[in-house]
């Protein structure tokens, strides 16, 4: 079978010749007994790469942010998300759900950031009308904002109008090193001062399962107490944290060609009449473009969309494939299974796929 470009996100890594190794060769123990030696290094590794005192393996990001906020907020408190964040938009409102935890939804800018001054006035007073607003999820690159990477500065004018306000800050930092290599800055140095942040190794680090999180011992205790609660204690967990290790070691610093294969990208797709895009908004390896409305779209070229009456579409071509997110509004997303003789054959099937 011929291998597709896979585009649809940097989930799709496959873990490299040297995770399976290392998997194979793995210490392990009960990790809930925290007794596995691999699944403690990682954490270890992890906490000092975050300039944070602890750390915990979790099955997914998903699971990192919905156990940090758990451990953040109280029931019936409110914490303060982007209207496109990714724990508002695609988690299943865990946070409601699980844990009684009410959203404060204010709008993303494009380049992921929540305006200062919308933060400190949806902060609550003290009302027995109001719910006590205890934390603000800031998220690091921000997916639907076009992949964008929040400064050190924002972060840290966010963390001081928290600690004013006695809110923890989570940061849903799941490409946290896509946001740190962008900026050419130490990862410490970005998320300095937050209270937790989350991780994933399953993304653009290419370990196949597994997310991070970090944060003061104390808060790693409650976690883990909730991680248990939702089912997330895992055994022989080494099996994972082994890939985890490895991508930290050896897939971090490799994560630039993606940005620059995007930026490739952006440049190829920009030249297509019909297409809109500013490469200008290409920073990290997140690519949105449009097609132009009046477009009418070569179906022939499309092999098939699966899930036809909701999006995100599966856009399968010949070579390539990606996600229609929402009307017209396409989403590349480049990863270490995409190499540079890959980006030609993706803009030109892309060219083609317009009908002129
Ligand atoms: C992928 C992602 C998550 C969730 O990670 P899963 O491991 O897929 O559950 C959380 N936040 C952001 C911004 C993501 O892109």
């Amino acid at each position: 079978m011929k291998n597709i470009i896979d585009l649809r996100s940097d989930t799709v890594t496959m873990p490299t010749g040297k995770m399976l190794e290392s998997i194979s060769n793995a210490q392990l123990g009960d990790d809930v007994f925290q007794e596995d030696n691999t699944v403690n290094e990682l954490q270890k590794k992890a906490s000092q790469m975050m300039g944070m005192e602890d750390a915990l393996l979790v099955p997914s990001g998903t699971m990192g942010n919905l156990v940090s906020i758990l451990t953040h907020c109280p029931r019936g408190t409110e914490i303060i998300l982007g209207d496109q964040s990714h724990t508002f938009y695609y988690e299943a409102g865990g946070i409601s759900a699980f844990g009684g935890i009410h959203s404060r939804q204010l709008k993303n800018q494009r380049d992921g950031t929540i305006k200062l001054s919308e933060i400190k006035s949806s902060i609550r007073i003290d009302n027995v009308h109001f719910p006590k607003t205890s934390a603000i999820s800031l998220e690091n690159t921000h997916n639907l904002c076009n992949g964008y990477p929040l400064t050190q500065n924002y972060i840290q004018d966010v963390i001081d109008i928290s600690k004013e306000n006695k809110m923890k800050v989570h940061i849903d930092g799941a490409r946290i090193f896509n946001a740190a290599i962008s900026q050419n800055i130490d990862v410490s140095n970005l998320i300095k001062d937050a209270d937790s942040i989350t991780f994933c190794l399953s993304k653009g680090l290419s370990a196949p399962v597994g997310s991070i999180i970090c944060g003061s011992e104390k808060f790693i205790y409650y976690a883990r107490r909730n991680r248990k609660a939702l089912g997330g204690g895992m055994r022989q967990a080494g099996i994972i944290a082994s890939a985890g290790i490895v991508a930290l070691e050896n897939m971090v610093n490799r994560i630039k060609e993606d940005h620059i294969n995007a930026q490739v990208l952006a440049e190829g797709l920009e030249k297509i009449d019909g297409i809109t895009i500013n490469k200008n908004d290409i920073k990290t390896n997140i690519i949105y473009f449009n097609i132009d409305e009046h477009r009418s779209r070569s179906k022939s070229l499309l092999k098939q969309t699966i899930n036809k009456t909701q999006y995100p579409y599966e856009i399968i071509m010949n070579d390539v494939s990606f996600l229609e997110i929402s009307p017209n509004r396409f989403r590349l997303v480049t990863h270490c299974g995409i190499t540079k003789d890959d980006l030609g054959i993706v803009i030109s099937e892309i060219k083609s796929m317009i009908e002129h």
